[in-house]
């Protein structure tokens, strides 16, 4: 296999535009005029210039929402802003054969994966429109014959949305959907490294005819446009999707303004596969649960624990799969896994697998291009890996696992749980009553018993430890982007203390 640039990589690059911001219904350039790269994870060249911004750029985005808000937006009934949402939902379903592609052009990922998650984003929408018409209620309670007290949900305000390069549309779409559901406006920080749907949807979103300043995206870096956004005085809360030091500190940069934050950060969570397992179907979940979305994915199971007693077949079937994936373009439908987002990040998972045989461990990698200009990591198992190495206890972010083995039960579990992420786990068992067990006693904020990662908009998404901090998803979602009020109403007159009288 090499890595040939392929006319629809040609002809892609020469539809792409320049990619401005959109603030207050309008696509403009940076205030400073400041621009950024874009680059192909396929070609390593440049795709197209991207807006810059920094503070100026998200004062003008954080006024248009905060207009919006107190304007138009916040005055239409919930019906009519509902209609909005669906609509948004019905017009990224009518382009995910265009949208799935730009993703997949600018961020590597399979364009098999990326058509799924487009069509995920518009289920976003309509979930949410879905649950604020249903679900968004509050509680009564009588007090005596004295009083009724009853909750509302309020809209918080302007809602910053920070996002990363990984699965960005539907990760983008998963915070803007229950963010402008119930009423809120947005500014959107996208990454860097994927400001082509972001655009997208902006553009989406125009289409639509949302108020000016209902959705507004400002492009950049993150200690520029990210911590501009982090800081402003009239954004009560940030949404923050990425890295786990990233996470922390923006909890810092947002502390004097007393910001609302949801912390997704990252993962390192583990696979468990017990004697009694249905091999077959584990080594599937396995497979993709690690080089899905080219292992760039937070809830990957990069740890794999096998019992002993199965671990030589366990080992030899997952290494006959890895050399079976198919690594190559990412336009290409047959495609399995794609080049890694950009150099550094590319260079950084090599750099574990130098440090993994470093440290005495036996590296099998998959087949790759050869003589590629892409970033691509072959799939990787690393054997004879020890709880305690630093390939075990870091997010790569990548397609490479480290497999090891145990004895029982208690073991599998410390093993596990000795790690600072805890956003998911994956555990292997037909005996019922351990799979429950374990998967209480595993400290991750997701837990899948005999599953690979599927999961239901209704249910919690979040980790705990250095995974995260609160939940997206379901009625979770309504609690981070609404305020909750009480309202106490006397329903006769009741005693007042007669105070200086
Ligand atoms: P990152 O932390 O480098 O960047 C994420 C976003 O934060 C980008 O938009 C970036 O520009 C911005 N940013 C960076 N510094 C900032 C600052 N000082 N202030 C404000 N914004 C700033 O993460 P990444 O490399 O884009 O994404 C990969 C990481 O995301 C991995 O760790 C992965 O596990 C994590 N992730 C977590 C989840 C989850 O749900 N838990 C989902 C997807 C990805």
């Amino acid at each position: 296999m090499t890595n040939q640039i392929t006319e629809q990589h040609l002809e892609m690059k020469q539809q792409v535009k320049d990619v401005p911001h959109y603030i207050n219904g309008k696509f403009v350039s940076a205030v400073q005029e400041e621009v950024f790269e874009n680059i192909s994870p396929f070609t390593n060249q440049t795709i197209n210039q991207v807006a810059s911004g920094n503070k100026a750029d998200i004062d003008l985005a954080v006024n248009a929402a905060k207009k919006a808000f107190y304007g138009e937006w916040g005055q239409l009934k919930i019906k009519e802003r509902l209609a909005y949402i669906y609509k948004i939902a019905e017009v990224i379903d009518e382009h995910i054969d265009e949208i799935a592609p730009l993703e997949s052009f600018d961020t590597g990922l399979p364009i098999s994966q990326t058509k799924k998650m487009v069509s995920r984003a518009a289920y976003n929408f309509r979930f949410y429109a879905e649950m604020v018409a249903t679900r968004m209620v509050g509680e009564a309670y009588q007090v005596d014959d004295e009083f009724l007290n009853y909750t509302i949900h309020k809209p918080v305000g302007v809602a910053g949305l920070i996002t990363p390069w990984n699965a960005p549309f539907m990760l983008e779409t998963w915070k803007l959907a229950p963010a402008l559901a119930t009423g809120n406006t947005v500014v959107l920080k996208p990454a860097e490294w994927s400001p082509l749907t972001a655009n997208r949807l902006a553009e989406i979103i125009d289409k639509v005819g949302l108020p000016d300043g209902v959705f507004n995206v400002v492009h950049g870096y993150g200690e520029t446009a990210g911590a501009a956004l982090v800081s402003h005085p009239d954004v009560p809360l940030i949404s923050f999707t990425g890295e786990t030091t990233t996470g922390s500190e923006i909890m810092k940069n947002g502390a004097d303004s007393l910001k609302r934050f949801s912390m997704e950060l990252g993962g390192k969570s583990p696979i468990i596969v017990f004697e009694d397992a249905d091999v077959e179907r584990a080594l599937d979940a396995c497979t993709w649960g690690i080089f899905s979305f080219n292992g760039e994915r937070c809830t990957a199971n990069s740890r794999l624990y096998v019992h002993e007693s199965i671990a030589s077949t366990f080992i030899e079937q997952l290494k006959e799969r890895i050399f079976n994936i198919k690594v190559g373009d990412p336009l290409n439908e047959n495609t399995q896994v794609g080049p890694l987002i950009h150099k550094e990040h590319y260079e950084n998972v090599r750099s574990y697998l130098d440090l993994a045989k470093e440290e005495g461990c036996e590296v099998i990698s998959g087949h790759a291009p050869r003589n590629s200009v892409g970033n691509y990591v072959p799939p990787t198992l690393i054997l004879h890996a020890k709880n305690d190495m630093r390939i075990v206890q870091e997010e790569i972010f990548g397609p490479v696992i480290a497999a090891m083995t145990f004895t029982d039960e208690a073991e599998v579990i410390h093993l596990a749980n000795d790690v600072r992420y805890g956003l998911a786990g994956y555990v292997w068992t037909k005996d019922i009553q351990r799979g429950h067990r374990v998967a209480q006693a595993i400290d991750s904020g997701m837990l899948w018993v005999n599953a690979q990662n599927v999961r239901d908009l209704r249910t919690p998404f979040g980790g705990s430890k250095h995974s995260g901090i609160g939940r997206e998803g379901g009625h979770y979602a309504f609690d981070f982007y609404t305020e909750t009020q009480i309202i106490h109403i006397a329903l006769k007159d009741h005693y007042i203390p007669q105070f200086g009288k």
